[in-house]
This record gives structure tokens, C-alpha cells and sequence, in this order.
């Protein structure tokens, strides 16, 4: 038997539950799971509040790191410590929020050094679609001293990452917050300086003046369009969120008067040799303290409680959940 946050319907909540190791979906891999994480993503399918699971009954969590038990993929061995985002992971197939977990070995990536399962863990999906974010970035050719980077919801999971990631190559970034309390923590991560969400949040001219190299967005909204109208000429956004709304109220005329371009970020269904890209470099990169200034940790039976806090912003960076407690 193990523990779960399980789902047993539709419009039933979710709860703590035991289930038999015989109830895991198939899958190649066996893993005795350490940690899991709450996103965004992970409040929504706790609290019902948006339709993410979508087969019943369920398993929630989006994330998971622990250790091979047992595997049928030779690209991995019993003892082997590992991690996996997304991959339907708590959507469609049984997710991280438990002991137990069997999955297919593709999306399946093995820690890299210096971390292991709950460092991978509080990294999560949040830090890996900041990594992915960062990347865009960096392909596109803004290179630091470029200029200013946006990051907003600066003081969330994706935000908190992606200021370490960015600080940490030379980037001079801008949080976006509505955290003004949080201006320590913020410039700890690495911020050069904050500026007030609401100041974004209003509806704003097509063209504004040009401002940031880069943006990485987790808002949504009128926020991401007021990003595209301040980015300078050929910069690049890149769009990962909704916590301010799933519209997109905006213009063409950043994109064909200043040569905008705006990437969508997309963590689930990430080919393998791009996971295991963004893995390696979240080792080179963010490093280890200030993931453990970002990081609270909370008990798996916690999670069904907390849940609503992370959709209300009043989580501050991540948060780890030890299955085992
Ligand atoms: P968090 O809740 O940790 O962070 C979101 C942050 O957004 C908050 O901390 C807050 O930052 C800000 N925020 C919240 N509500 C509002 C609002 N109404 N208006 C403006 N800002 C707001 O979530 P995550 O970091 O886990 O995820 C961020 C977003 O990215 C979510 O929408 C999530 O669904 C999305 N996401 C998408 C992924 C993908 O694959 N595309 C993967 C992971 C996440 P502050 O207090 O600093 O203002």
C-alpha cells in the first residue's frame, strides 16, 4: 500500500488515500517517489478550480523526483535518483503526489549533481519552464548586457527561478511584483530592481516606450501585453503564464513595427533531448542556496491544505512536498 492525494471522479474532491502498488498505471519505470511540489498547475487540479486532470480516477502531482525501483528501460537502474515534469504526469496518467509512482521512461531524466530528489523536486516544473524560458532567451540572441530582463509574478515558482537563472549569467533583471514587501527576497535572487505590478496590470498603449531586451512572462493578461509594447526593437518575451488571466489583450504593433517576437513555453510535452538539456544547465546555473532561500517544505497530508494559497499569490517561490511525512 501507498499513500496518495487522489481523485476518484469528476466534481468529487480530492483526498488522502492507500492504494495497492497494483492500482499504478503501466509504465517502464518504478519509482519509490521522495518529493513531489505544488505549481500553480497543481492548486488548480487540487482545488477543482480548472479542469486539469482529464482521466479519472487520478493521481495529482505534475512532478516527481525519487529513485528507481525497478526498470524495463535500459536507460535506467535500480538506485538510480531521478526526476519527471509534466509528461501528463497527474493529468492523464498517476502523478507525483504519492509514494509510488510507474512511468514511461522517455520524459524520465536522472538528477544531475550537485542535486538530488528534493532539490530536483523543489526545482520542479516551475524551474524547469524558467530554464526553458531562459533558453528562448538566449536562442533568440538577447545576450546579457543587452539590456533589461522582465521577469513578472517575480516573487511566484517560474518568477523566483528565472530571476536566479538570469542574475546568475550577468542579466540585469527587473522583478515585477505585487510583493513589494518581498524587495529583500526579490533582490537576494538577484533583482537590480522592482517594479510595481499594478503599473503593468492597466491597459497601455500599443507602442510604449522601449524598456526591456527580454521579458519572461507568468501573468497573462493585460500584463503581457504591456510587456510586448515596452520590449526594444527585436527583443524577444517569453510567455509561460496565466496568474493574471488567460487573455491576451494586445496589439500586432510590436510585432510588426518593432520586430518583437514572443515565445510560447510549454513544459509538459518537452522532447527528451530539450529536458535533458534544461536539467544540465539548471546544475550549472542555479545554485544550491539560493534554491534553499526559495524553497518551503511541506508534508504530503499539507498539500490538499495549501493548495488554494498558491492560486490566491501567497506562496513565495516554491514549495517541496515530502511524500513520506
Ligand atoms: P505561483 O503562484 O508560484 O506564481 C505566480 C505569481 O504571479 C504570483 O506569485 C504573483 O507574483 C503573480 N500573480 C498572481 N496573481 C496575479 C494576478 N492576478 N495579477 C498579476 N500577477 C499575479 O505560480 P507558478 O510560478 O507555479 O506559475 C506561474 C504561472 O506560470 C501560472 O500561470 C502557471 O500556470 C504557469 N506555468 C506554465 C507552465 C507552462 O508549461 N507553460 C509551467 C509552469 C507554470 P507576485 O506576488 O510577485 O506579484
Amino acid at each position: 500500500m501507498f499513500k496518495a492525494v487522489y481523485l476518484e471522479e469528476k466534481g468529487r474532491p480530492a483526498r488522502l488515500a492507500e492504494l495497492e502498488e497494483g492500482a499504478l498505471m503501466p509504465g517502464d519505470v518504478t519509482i519509490r517517489v521522495a518529493f513531489s511540489t505544488l505549481n500553480y498547475k497543481d492548486g488548480l487540479a487540487l482545488t477543482a478550480r480548472s479542469p486539469v486532470v482529464r482521466a479519472f480516477p487520478m493521481v495529482l502531482g505534475i512532478d516527481l523526483a525519487g529513485t528507481v525501483e525497478a526498470s524495463a528501460d535500459p536507460r535506467f537502474r535500480p538506485g538510480d535518483a531521478v526526476v519527471l515534469n509534466g509528461a501528463g504526469l497527474g493529468e492523464t496518467h498517476f502523478g507525483g503526489l504519492a509514494q509510488r509512482a510507474r512511468v514511461p521512461g522517455e520524459p524520465l531524466v536522472r538528477i544531475p549533481a550537485p542535486f538530488g530528489p528534493r532539490e530536483a523536486a523543489a526545482i520542479g516544473t516551475a524551474g524547469f519552464t524558467a530554464m526553458l524560458c531562459v533558453l528562448a532567451l538566449e536562442r533568440h540572441g538577447v545576450a546579457p548586457g543587452a539590456g533589461e530582463i522582465l521577469v513578472t509574478g517575480a516573487a511566484g515558482g517560474v518568477g523566483s527561478v528565472a530571476i536566479a537563472l538570469l542574475a546568475r549569467r550577468g542579466y540585469a533583471v527587473v522583478a515585477s511584483t505585487g510583493r513589494t514587501h518581498e524587495a529583500d527576497y526579490l533582490r537576494e535572487l538577484g533583482a537590480s530592481r522592482l517594479v510595481d505590478r499594478a503599473d503593468l496590470a492597466a491597459p497601455g498603449r500599443p507602442l510604449g516606450p522601449e524598456r526591456w531586451a527580454g521579458v519572461v512572462d507568468t501573468v497573462g493578461s493585460t500584463t503581457l501585453a504591456n510587456a510586448c509594447a515596452q520590449t526594444r526593437a527585436d527583443g524577444a518575451v517569453a510567455a509561460c503564464g496565466l496568474a493574471g488571466g488567460m487573455d491576451f489583450p494586445a496589439t500586432v504593433a510590436p510585432f510588426i513595427l518593432r520586430g518583437v517576437t514572443l515565445y510560447g513555453i510549454c513544459s509538459v510535452n518537452v522532447p527528451r533531448p530539450r529536458r535533458e538539456e534544461a536539467w544540465a544547465r539548471l546544475a550549472q546555473d542555479l545554485v544550491p542556496a539560493a534554491l534553499a532561500t526559495m524553497t518551503r517544505e511541506i508534508a504530503l497530508g499539507e498539500a490538499l491544505a495549501v493548495a488554494p494559497e498558491i492560486l490566491d499569490g501567497r506562496i513565495r517561490g516554491r514549495l517541496v512536498v515530502d511524500v513520506n511525512r
